[in-house]
């Protein structure tokens, strides 16, 4: 359905405006001036029984085709639920047109009356385009229905403003919610440094075997508080466009398998598993690659209980490219919450509790294998686990 145009239904001096608009409109399809009389008299007709009832109406025009021919729509849609089909204040626009139906639509009924169009005036889409246009540029006519424009205008310009506003308050709060949960993640690891630190201070030469746990411990912290800079620095760097990508030709293969052997003593207390390929030649940047690879690797851990296995996947059976897999046997994640994970700063309701994060990994992962021209994706069942994965094009 094309929507003509539309004009609200406030008061009785509407009534006019109603019959010139549908005169104005059949004369532009080329209606005979009989068919577009009676048209606009049964469409101020119902208007006026609509109006005798309540303010709150609103009149539209559209054109529709159901692929043989193309009908003329008026539908009126009005706040008052006391009209029906069988009313009898619409038994002298009913014998005007000859479809007239009434229908609910939530709190509202909706009056459509409809009128075939001939084969003749060979109605297209193009014509129906270029009369939204005539429509639109359409010179009032009259001084109320000046003012009602300019009424109108004004409103939708109130309502796109208070939009915006709305919108805008929306990005305000997030960014302090941001904010407030960013300086906590970052607090909560110095506080533990610090604390570490003043005891390590204390023991100095007494306990070497608790003074080197505890420097473990402060450096374990610091890492952390290194990769929620890292992740805030390279968030803005995206979002800017400003990560400069440093492309070589690797085996992916063992470029996997060094960067698995570096960080599986971050995850003592899970299983990790690579099933790789055979060799496999990608042009990609090791760093960012690898801040992927951990990002995966990191919330499989982080999403699962101690004694659960992550098993990597390198698949090459699709020509000319790979796809890695990262599976863990985890919480899952719900389904209304596996389209969004890949947002900024979304976090599931069932982990802001209890799991540390800032919600920024799998947004910026998104970016780096962008850039590489791959693609994300993930898998889930809530309560065994999830999959993700990740392909890049081999090098050509
Ligand atoms: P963070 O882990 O810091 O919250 P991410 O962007 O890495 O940020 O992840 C976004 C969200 O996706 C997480 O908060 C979590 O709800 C969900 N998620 C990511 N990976 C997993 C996973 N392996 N298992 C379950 N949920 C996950």
């Amino acid at each position: 359905m094309l929507e003509i145009s539309s004009i609200t239904l406030d008061n009785e001096m509407d009534l006019p405006l109603t019959h010139k608009r549908a005169v104005s409109i059949g004369q532009y399809l080329g209606l005979s001036i009989s068919t577009q009389t009676t048209f606009a008299t049964s469409v101020a007709e119902v208007c006026r029984v609509v109006l005798e009832k309540t303010f709150d109406n609103v009149l539209s025009f559209y054109l529709e085709s159901d692929s043989v021919r193309w009908f003329l729509i008026a539908s009126i849609k009005s706040a008052d639920q006391s009209i029906t089909e069988r009313s009898e204040e619409l038994k002298y626009a009913r014998r005007l047109i000859p479809v007239l139906n009434v229908s609910t639509a939530g709190e509202h009924t909706v009056i459509e009356l409809r009128l075939g169009m001939p084969r003749n005036l060979q109605i297209s889409r193009t014509k129906a385009n270029q009369l939204i246009q005539y429509m639109k540029e359409a010179m009032p006519v009259s001084p109320y229905e000046d003012i009602k424009q300019r009424n109108q205008e004004l409103s939708n310009l109130a309502e796109e403003r208070e939009e915006q506003l709305r919108l805008s308050t929306i990005l305000n709060n997030k960014k302090s919610e941001f904010l407030s949960i960013a300086s906590h993640e970052l607090r909560t690891p110095l506080t533990v440094i610090k604390a570490y630190a003043q005891v390590a201070k204390s023991l100095q030469n007494k306990d070497p075997e608790r003074l080197s746990e505890y420097l473990d411990k402060i450096s374990q912290q610091a890492s952390k508080v290194n990769v929620l800079i890292q992740q805030l620095m390279d968030l803005s760097k995206i979002e800017n466009d400003k990560v400069d990508y440093r492309m070589e030709n690797v085996e992916f293969n063992k470029f996997l398998s060094d960067v698995l052997s570096t960080i599986e003593f971050s995850y003592p207390n899970h299983s990790i598993a690579l099933h790789s390929s055979n060799p496999i030649y990608l042009s990609l940047d090791k760093l960012r690659i690898e801040q992927v690879i951990i990002n995966l690797v990191g919330n499989a851990a982080k999403y699962s209980a101690a004694g659960k296995s992550i098993t990597i996947n390198v698949d090459i059976s699709v020509p000319n490219k790979v796809t890695v897999s990262v599976a863990d046997e985890g919480m899952g994640i719900s389904k209304k919450d596996l389209a969004k994970i890949f947002d900024k700063f979304f976090r599931s309701d069932d982990v802001t509790q209890k799991v540390a994060g800032l919600g920024m990994g799998l947004y910026i992962t998104t970016g780096i294998i962008k850039e590489h021209k791959g693609k994300i994706w993930a898998d889930s069942v809530e309560g065994q686990g999830s999959t993700f994965y990740f392909s890049l094009p081999l090098a050509g």
